[in-house]
């Protein structure tokens, strides 16, 4: 049995939390992945970002950080580049190698490329880019995109919630369609496959026994982030890790 280690372990916060409750990251000695609401992506102040993450390399904590969501067939796809390159910076002052974002549904082949020059600009700043599947009903438009670039700096994150509450496929069987390492990082919340309800680990319907035995069965070594709406959600998350011998 493969456990996580403790360096691969993340808890999403928004930016605001992640500024306010500074301490309780002291706390749990946890990374973090810092989810970028889309209405502060414009008025950060770099100052204010960059003393957190002096205080957090003090501390030895990674963070990476959650792009804010948007629908490119509904805001344009000119406003998901931005978005993209203003989440690059925040990444830069925050100290962060990764960005995960939504790729929201099918993009039509001469969209595609977009990401050509996504990855591009990620590899000149160091920057890896994960795709995350959010309410498609299959992996297909993902590992699209993830083909047709094929860079080492683009690559996916698999939301298990999402998953089993949009895709067609149990969340196991949909792992293998990931080829070879294209998943580097996974996030973790559970639901009734009714709505995606972020409940802690354990208190939904999600298989995750089986989940972590068919990725025991893969050469995968991704990160791993717990997406809870609250603090209990966070200890419940770890705790059940714990009893069910991941952590
Ligand atoms: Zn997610």
């Amino acid at each position: 049995m493969k456990k996580i280690q403790k360096n691969k372990l993340f808890i999403q916060i928004t930016y605001r939390d992640l500024l306010e409750k500074l301490w309780l990251i002291y706390l749990f000695k946890v990374n973090c992945e810092v989810y970028l609401d889309p209405a502060k992506i414009n008025s950060y102040n770099i100052d204010e970002i960059e003393r957190a993450a002096k205080l957090l390399d003090k501390r030895g904590i990674s963070r990476r950080v959650h792009a804010p969501v948007c629908d490119p067939n509904k805001e344009g796809f000119d406003k998901y580049k931005e978005i993209y390159y203003k989440t690059s910076r925040f990444c830069k002052h925050l100290g962060a190698d990764t960005i995960v974002m939504h790729v929201e549904g099918y993009w039509r082949e001469e969209h595609v490329y977009i990401w050509k020059e996504i990855a591009d600009f990620a590899d000149e700043n160091s920057i890896t880019v994960l795709l995350e599947n959010h309410q498609e009903i299959s992996a297909k438009p993902i590992i699209k995109i993830l083909t047709a670039i094929n860079s080492d700096r683009l690559k996916a994150c698999f939301d298990v919630g999402h998953f089993y509450v949009f895709a067609e496929k149990s969340v196991t069987l949909l792992l293998s369609d990931y080829a070879g390492d294209l998943i580097k990082e996974i996030h973790l919340s559970d639901n009734l496959g009714d709505m995606d309800s972020h409940l802690p680990l354990g208190k939904g319907k999600i298989d995750f026994l089986s989940f972590f035995e068919a990725l025991d069965k893969t050469s995968l070594d991704p990160y791993y982030t717990l997406e809870a709406k609250d603090l209990s959600g966070i200890i419940k998350g770890i705790l059940y890790l714990k009893r069910i011998g991941r952590l």
